[in-house]
Parts: C-alpha cells; sequence; structure tokens
C-alpha cells in the first residue's frame, strides 16, 4: 500500500529537484529538499529543549506551557520553530494538498529520532481526524507523516485510535477550552498488537491537548509508554 502510495508521489513531484518552499531548483542529493537559503531560514529547533513539547527553552527541562499541563506521555520531541517557512510549509501540507511535503517532515523526524536515540518503539501510530474531515480533505497530514516515519525506521504503523467527535476548530481556544472540547473524542480501534512503547506523530503542537487526550486514551487501554513527535510547536497566546 505505502509503496504504491510513494510511486504515485514520485510521479507527480520527483523528488529533490526543487526546493519545497521557493521552488529554486536544488542539487540533487539535497535530504530535505530545501535550498540553503530556505534551510538557514526555516530555524531547525536546536539545543536545550523541554522534555514534553520539544519547544526551544533557555534553561530548565520543562517550558512555561508544559509546566500547567499533566501529560500522559513522557517525553517529546519537536522539528521546526514557528515562523514564516515552517507555518506556510504546514499549512501547503494541510490545506493545500501538498502531500508530498510529508514525506520531508517525516525525515526530519526520523533524524531527531535517531540523533535523540528515541527508536524503540514497538508501534507508531498518529492523531487520527474525524471520518467527515478525512473526508473532506482526502488524506490525514499526520498519518501520511507517520507512514513515512515509519518506513525510515522499520517501525511498525498501525492506526489505533478513532476520532468519534467532529469537534470545532480549536484555533480560536483557549487552553481550558481546548481540554473540555477533545475531552473524550477518540476511542480505541481495535488491535491485536503488543503495545508497550508508543510512538504519537501529529502535525502541531499548540497546548498539547490534543495529542494529551490520544495519550490518555492509549495509556488507559494499554499502559504503555508513550512518545510524542510533532512538526512544529505553535504559540498560543490565551
Ligand atoms: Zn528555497
Ligand atoms: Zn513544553
Amino acid at each position: 500500500m505505502i509503496i504504491i502510495f510513494e510511486n504515485i508521489l514520485d510521479v507527480f513531484f520527483p523528488r529533490n529537484l526543487k526546493c519545497i518552499y521557493c521552488n529554486k531548483d536544488i542539487d540533487e542529493n539535497n535530504k530535505y529538499s530545501l535550498c540553503d537559503e530556505c534551510k538557514t531560514k526555516i530555524s531547525f529547533i536546536d539545543g536545550n529543549v523541554c522534555k514534553y513539547c520539544g519547544r526551544f527553552i533557555k534553561d530548565g527541562n520543562i517550558c512555561l506551557e508544559c509546566e500547567k499541563n499533566r501529560y500522559y506521555f513522557q517525553s517529546g520531541i519537536s522539528i521546526l520553530e514557528y515562523n514564516d517557512i515552517s507555518k506556510k510549509l504546514i499549512l501547503a501540507l494541510k490545506y493545500n494538498k501538498k502531500t508530498y511535503i510529508a514525506y520531508y517532515f517525516a525525515k526530519m523526524i526520523y533524524d531527531k529520532m535517531v540523533l535523540n536515540e528515541l527508536t524503540d518503539f514497538d508501534i507508531i501510530t498518529y492523531v487520527p481526524s474525524s471520518k467527515k474531515k478525512r473526508r473532506k480533505r482526502g488524506y490525514n497530514p499526520s498519518e501520511i507523516i507517520a507512514k513515512y516515519v515509519s518506513k525510515f525506521s522499520n517501525i511498525p504503523y498501525e492506526k489505533l485510535l478513532i476520532k468519534e467527535k467532529d469537534t470545532v476548530e480549536l484555533k480560536s481556544l483557549n487552553r481550558m477550552q481546548r481540554k473540555l472540547t477533545v475531552k473524550d473524542s477518540f476511542k480505541i480501534k481495535d488491535t491485536d498488537s503488543n503495545i508497550r512503547k508508543c510512538l504519537i506523530i501529529d502535525d502541531v503542537f499548540t497546548t498539547g491537548s490534543t495529542i494529551n487526550e490520544c495519550s490518555r486514551v492509549l495509556y488507559e487501554e494499554y499502559a504503555c509508554d508513550i512518545t510524542i513527535a510533532t512538526v512544529y510547536v505553535g504559540d498560543i497566546d490565551k
């Protein structure tokens, strides 16, 4: 299935020929398909980071946002700083059907997993979208990223959760409203897999309420260790 899917992508979007952001011609061996200029501007998260959301922090190991929360996952990584380029790439993947971007996001996540020695998982899964939303968009960006991370890492990939409630857009809500909105919106999908260590993938981490609700449901079913990986940590100013 994944092979067919990739071949289709290759036909439409030959890899590594153009920068995925500015469309400039680039070298064939370019790892993330970004030209030198965009690679500098995109700003990869580096240095001291929060152990839960993966955002850069000056010191300590938990950011101010995560200090306010109780999580069901033990740790997390994130790849890109929130800026114009990362935001536009995410939006292009989420709303503009530029699904080939997911391949490079997955590559960035996988490289960071290796760097942080975070490769010991039984299973990789993702934050599902509702049936209605998936049908409307035709795909779930997090699902595609998760499939590629599975391919790069050779860790099996499986859908473990179902989104039952079609929740309202969280964008305009504050932390508490987000928490209440996502509460009980996911349920477990039956599986034969033995789940002890699970990696959950999502595109954006904002307050963490959605991925934490997924973690809660998985933890309550399997009492497993959970790590999360997201492409970028968004800003919340509420
Ligand atoms: Zn570029
Ligand atoms: Zn944090």
